[in-house]
């Protein structure tokens, strides 16, 4: 087992990962940027070093980075999620370095961090994927049409190297494809630096199912059930929920052996996730593997009891993974809503800002994974999710209501937050029934949106204030 691990991330993740190598007795060094030297991560770490003084280059240096892990004597890299984590040539240099790579084989990386190289991959596998083409760039506007055409509308337009949601365009008609071919290609060219892009057909309303696969170095894989993620905003996750609530438990295993096909199919080592989508025969299809932890991973280890982040070091170890798949089963059924520091009303334009006011929900089953605090200032230079909530109860019905609860509870003042919103979703009778799909959001935003701006607590503030204005306090 390793006795030191550098983690190269920020936020709540290297917060996550820290507490999971402390678990096991292990230290952690943590890296930052001048901005964030008041970060929790930073004050947790057995120990810190600033990398830069630039807010990303802290985190995207990878040289600085391993130079920072060699001089301290660190053993191996956790990358987290986000950043460098989807970096092939970063893992490569971690790996010729003589550092252990927490994740799988840089070749793996670049592989399936190709989308396009991934599902012929798959294809080639016998894995289902959604109909679609080769990439397009070097096709005419007419050419592109004709393809399109014998796909049939809608298409959906992809950065093979996209992630995020970003490099995503939706497309209906023949007379919008260049406007948004190019639309994504300078997205993708923006965010990724390679402006390859493929079509495929668009499945309406489908439900974003994905498995979690966990693989030793023997070969040894095995999945860990399926997350809804569904819900989304701009492609975006904000919702997620394991085990899926309306998934039939044949669904649930014809699935569950294609992820784990699939997972064999690309060599796969340590935490992985393979995303599908569903339609609404039931017909299943592969999108694209995740080769790193996931944000919502907590909901997975609360179902199932399995400590992912400390699995995927054990494993990077050479520890052998000793489950049968048969014998990984749910307990109840888990929620996590993504809380960000966000504006709802104005477009959710993040809202940095200092955090005066931060009661965190608590009680039975209630989680939360977050680097924030009283007091702390959120710099406006990063992701503006702040806090993940998890809730966990025996059924989905009873884990809707554990959420509100928990939401209401909440209270983070100073910055506004989706707290309301995510409130309204926890109360809507078609979240609650298990009816939704990736339009979801879309197709309730209106409904969903909080009406008032100021919240109740706010309301008794400014009350208390004017009572003690007037009692010449
Ligand atoms: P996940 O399934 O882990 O939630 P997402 O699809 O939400 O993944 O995000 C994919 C990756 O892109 C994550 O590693 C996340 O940190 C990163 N990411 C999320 N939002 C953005 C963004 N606005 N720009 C660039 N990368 C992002
Ligand atoms: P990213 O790497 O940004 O996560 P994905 O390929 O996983 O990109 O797609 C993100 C989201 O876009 C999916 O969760 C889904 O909602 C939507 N999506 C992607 N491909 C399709 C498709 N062929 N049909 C319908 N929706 C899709
Ligand atoms: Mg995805």
């Amino acid at each position: 087992m390793f006795s030191k691990i550098l983690i190269a991330n920020r936020g709540e993740i290297a917060v996550r990962i820290i507490r999971a190598c402390n678990d096991l007795h292990i230290k952690s060094v943590a890296i930052y940027s001048r901005i964030d030297k008041e970060s929790m991560h930073v004050k947790m770490a057995s120990e810190s070093h600033e990398v830069s003084a630039d807010p990303l280059k802290a985190y995207l240096d990878g040289d600085a980075i391993i130079e920072v892990a060699l001089s301290c004597g660190a053993e191996a890299i956790h990358p987290g999620y986000g950043f460098l984590s989807e970096n092939a040539e970063f893992a490569k240099k971690v790996s010729e370095a003589g550092l252990v790579w927490i994740g799988p084989d840089s070749s793996v990386i670049a592989r399936m961090g190709d989308k396009k190289a991934a599902r012929d991959l798959m294809q080639k596998n016998g894995i289902p994927i959604v109909p679609g083409t080769d990439i397009i760039n070097n096709c005419s506007i007419q050419e592109i049409k004709a393809m399109a055409n014998k796909i049939g509308y809608p298409v959906i337009l992809k950065a093979s190297n996209g992630g995020g949601g970003k490099g995503i365009r939706v497309v209906r008609s023949d007379h919008e494809i260049e406007e948004n071919l190019n639309a994504c290609k300078r997205e993708a060219m923006a965010f990724f630096k390679n402006d390859d892009v493929f079509m495929e057909k668009y499945i309406e309303n489908p439900k974003h199912i994905e498995f979690q696969i966990i693989g030793d170095n023997y070969g040894n894989i095995i999945h860990l059930l399926e997350r809804d993620c569904s819900i989304q905003r701009r492609h975006q996750k904000l919702v997620e929920i394991a085990p899926s609530p309306t998934m039939s438990l044949d669904l649930r295993r014809r699935m569950g052996s294609v992820a784990v096909a699939a997972a064999k199919a690309a060599k796969y080592t340590n935490a992985g996730t393979i995303e599908f989508l569903v339609d609404d025969l039931g017909r299943f299809y592969f999108m694209e593997m995740n080769t790193r932890i996931q944000v919502e991973h907590g909901i997975t280890e609360e179902i199932t009891g399995f400590d992912l982040i400390g699995r995927q070091i054990r494993c990077a170890a050479g520890e052998i993974l000793d489950l049968n798949q048969s014998e990984v089963l749910h307990q109840g059924y888990a929620i996590e809503v993504r809380i960000n520091a966000e504006d709802v009303a104005n477009d959710f334009k993040p809202n940095p800002g200092k955090i005066t006011t931060y009661y965190p929900a608590l009680g039975p089953f209630v989680r939360i994974d977050s680097a924030v605090y009283k007091d702390y200032t959120i710099p406006p230079n990063y992701d503006s999710m702040i806090a993940k909530l998890i809730v966990r109860a025996s059924s989905y019905d009873l884990a809707v209501n554990k959420l509100i609860r928990a939401l209401e509870e909440f209270t983070i003042r100073g910055i506004k937050t989706t707290i309301p919103f995510l409130l309204n979703i926890a109360k809507d009778k078609d979240f609650r029934k298990g009816n939704y799909d990736t339009l979801y959001l879309e197709s309730k935003m209106q409904e969903l949106m909080p009406n008032e701006t100021i919240n109740k607590d706010d309301i008794a503030a400014a009350i208390a204030a004017a009572i003690a204005i007037k009692a010449g306090y």
